[in-house]
């Protein structure tokens, strides 16, 4: 159907993608299918980054990938309340305000593999006095047996390659099989590059959730690294198969990070009736992701996606997806 950007940045949708409020949301652009298919919701990708305000502007294309029930959407919804205060000091806001966005939808819905992506794209002013345009995307999948696992792997690959930053979301440690499913997921993207000649990964940061030896590595970026150094050293007493997971990510990644994020307390993990507010997270979760935030999201911090050293427009990203879709078809 026909549809229009507000002055508000907001979309108006209209036939059977309208919203009641008219605001923006989640869209399933890529989905994998009971029969282990693809499919690419090619014009809800259009209708959102060939808008005619963003289309010709260098794209930020951020990522938050990982398996169900990590605590992602929590995340994603903090970084949607950062971009929406337009990076503001005082972008938590109100200490009594519902969460919403990613997971606005609630938990009913059937978990599916695949790529969500934020209806509204962000313009942000870099200090450099350029404007992007930022995507927020949510890659999930599920890791429970060997057929999934494969879709999920393609699915990272894909949401890999066509971002900027890769968040990789996990739980509590970085542990072998996360690694693994990463090699797997680099291995997908190594087949791609043959087949484009382009180099694909850009910035890969593990978020570890949960992290409970902050005595041992603390909380945030800096223990992260520690942290990440130690477990992805290569020695030669590890099997031939962990000591190439290794060598293999150093080699594919630009940039690689970590952040160890705290549990965010009881009432998060366990009260089936929060409703995201501030006044009911932990305090040492909400300093940390007042540190976090900003570090994956301010205008300073944010890279524009690059594929072999060209920058890429919102235009640009489309053709790429569509291009890598393919690959994974044929
Ligand atoms: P997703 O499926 O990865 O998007 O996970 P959700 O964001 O929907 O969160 C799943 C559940 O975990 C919800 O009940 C959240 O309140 C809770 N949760 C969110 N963040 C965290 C976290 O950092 N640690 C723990 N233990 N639970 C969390
Ligand atoms: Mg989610």
């Amino acid at each position: 159907g026909e549809w229009s950007l507000s002055d508000k940045n907001v979309y108006d949708w209209s036939s059977e993608e309208e919203e009641p409020d008219g605001r923006a949301r989640p869209v399933q652009v890529l989905l994998v299918k009971d029969d282990h298919t693809f499919e690419l919701d090619e014009a809800a990708l259009s209708r959102i980054l060939l808008a005619e305000e963003v289309r010709d502007r260098e794209v930020v294309a951020i990522s938050v990938a990982g398996a169900f029930r990590k605590g992602k959407s929590f995340l994603m919804d903090f970084m949607l309340r950062y971009m929406y205060n337009h990076a503001s000091e005082t972008w938590l806001g109100d200490a009594d305000a519902p969460l919403t966005g990613f997971s606005w939808r609630g938990g009913s819905e059937r978990e599916t593999t695949g790529i969500q992506i934020w209806s509204e794209v962000f313009l942000v002013d870099k200090p450099d006095g350029r404007k992007v345009a930022v995507l927020l995307m949510d890659t999930q999948g599920t890791f429970d047996s060997q057929s999934t696992l494969r879709d999920s792997a393609t699915v990272f690959a894909l949401s890999t390659m066509i971002s900027s930053m890769q968040v990789y979301n996990i739980s509590q440690n970085v542990q072998e099989d996360d690694l693994q499913h990463l090699q797997l997921f680099t291995e997908y993207g190594r087949l791609a590059m043959e087949e484009t000649f382009l180099k694909p990964f850009q910035s890969m940061i593990f978020l570890v959730r949960d992290w409970s030896f902050p005595y041992e590595f603390p909380y945030g970026q800096e223990g992260g690294m520690k942290f990440l150094e130690k477990r992805l050293k290569i020695s030669e007493n590890q099997h031939e198969e962990l000591q190439n997971v290794r060598k293999h990510i150093h080699s594919c990644f630009t940039n690689i990070s970590c952040f160890l994020m705290p549990h965010p307390g009881l009432k998060v993990a366990t009260n089936p009736l929060f409703d995201g507010r501030i006044t009911e997270i932990d305090g040492d979760f909400l300093n940390n992701l007042k540190v976090l935030v900003p570090w994956l999201l301010s205008p300073r911090n944010i890279d524009v996606k690059e594929i072999n050293g060209s920058k890429i427009t919102c235009r640009g990203l489309v053709e790429y997806f569509k291009a890598y879709i393919k690959i994974y078809q044929g």
